[in-house]
């Protein structure tokens, strides 16, 4: 069903499904699965507007009463790591660090035991003045979102002039100790494809560890193209302009990143890693462990689901933790066996990536 603000949301299981096993343990889907890391998307709201993400003039916001508060989001943590099995909490939005209780959020969730692994994925603006207090409330990990060291390209990509701002976030990031850090880049074709290298180049440099997404359709402006999308395939062969690249030795361990070792153009002792996330070419669905939480406390168990399972709605309506639990667990339960991107019926889903959190 449908509800007024265009948000899909689900009360009922899909009628083919088996029922869900009693007694099992953990967000478990009728695939074999068991979604471990969390993403809940602290606000729908966000200072940039990225093409690949958002549309010029913005997108309507939720009102902050329609939002998980800070201490809905400690309950519904705490139940997602003592109740389900949950070992990963990676906050993100839209722009998380446009929360003002973005600290006292993560120091909740450091307090839980077992103590959850803490991350952030965020565009950096405003992260120089909090990075520190970020890291001494529990933050583990950061990912940044850096499509390019050009201003102009930056500019063309976000539509926003603050590079500068980015920058220095990273490194207040870097120096506060949050490392190594991870950048998340995507290529768009004609925009900042011929970077690639560059930017690693560039991460390398500073210790950090770049990971190339391919673009996902998932933008409010249905720009996505399938055949001018930059793939994996591309994003090695841009590389390999700069650098030989070999697969790394670590099992990959259902992490959607594959990483490869970084060598001198033509062989040579490693000097770091690259990641490529290639959710589109090469999916990686059948080793999914993720599951989301969207800003309104809404349950996706896929990024790509047409459907979402409030939690808040019953949150404040008084449910307990083991009925809230248990409508997370059906959530999980139904989860689909793939996105669909390589099949020739994929639809996009109505909310666009910084309205679901990436
Ligand atoms: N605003 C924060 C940021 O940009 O890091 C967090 C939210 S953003 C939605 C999370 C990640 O999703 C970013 O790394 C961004 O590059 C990525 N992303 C957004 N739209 C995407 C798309 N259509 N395809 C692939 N990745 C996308
Ligand atoms: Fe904002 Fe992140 Fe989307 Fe860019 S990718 S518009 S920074 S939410």
């Amino acid at each position: 069903m449908t509800i007024s603000l265009g948000i899909p949301t689900r009360r009922r299981l899909p009628a083919d499904l088996p029922p869900r096993p009693d007694g099992i343990p953990g967000l478990l889907d009728t695939y074999g699965r068991t979604a471990t890391d969390l993403r809940i998307s602290l606000t729908d709201r966000c200072n940039l507007r990225c093409t690949y993400c958002m549309p010029a003039e913005g997108l309507p916001t939720q009102p902050t009463s329609s939002l998980l508060q800070a201490a809905e989001i400690g309950r519904l943590t705490r139940i997602a790591v003592q109740e389900l099995g949950v070992r990963q909490v990676r906050f993100t939005g839209g722009e998380p660090l446009l929360r003002g209780d973005l600290v006292d959020i993560i120091a909740a969730c450091a307090t839980l035991e077992p103590r959850p692994e803490i991350s952030l994925t965020t565009n950096a603006i405003g992260l120089a003045a909090r990075a520190s207090a970020l890291r001494a409330a529990g933050l583990d990990r950061i990912n940044v979102s850096l499509d390019t060291v050009h201003a102009a390209t930056f500019l063309e990509v976000t539509r926003r002039p603050f590079l500068d701002r980015v920058l220095a976030g990273i490194d207040a990031a870097a120096a506060t100790g949050l490392t190594p850090i991870k950048i998340n880049a995507v290529l768009l074709r004609g925009v900042n494809d011929d970077q690639a290298a560059e930017l690693l180049e560039w991460s390398l440099a500073r210790g950090h560890q770049l990971r190339f997404i391919e673009q996902m359709p998932l933008d409010a402006d249905h720009a996505w193209n399938r055949t001018s999308m930059v793939t994996a395939a591309e994003i090695r062969e841009r590389i390999a302009e700069r650098f030989t690249l070999t697969p790394d030795v670590e099992p990959r361990d259902g992490a959607p990143a594959e990483l490869f070792r970084v060598h001198p153009l033509g062989g040579g002792e490693a000097i770091g890693l690259v990641g490529i996330i290639a959710s589109v070419s090469e999916p990686f669905c059948t080793d999914c462990r993720r599951v989301r939480l969207t800003a309104e406390g809404g349950v996706r168990s896929c990024l790509f689901s047409h459907t979402e399972t409030d939690l808040l709605g019953p949150m404040r309506a008084g449910a307990s933790d083991s009925e809230i639990a248990t409508l997370w667990r059906d959530a999980m339960w139904a989860k689909p066996a793939g996105h669909g991107l390589d099949t020739g019926d994929f639809v996009q889903p109505t909310r666009t990536m910084s309205a679901i959190g990436g």
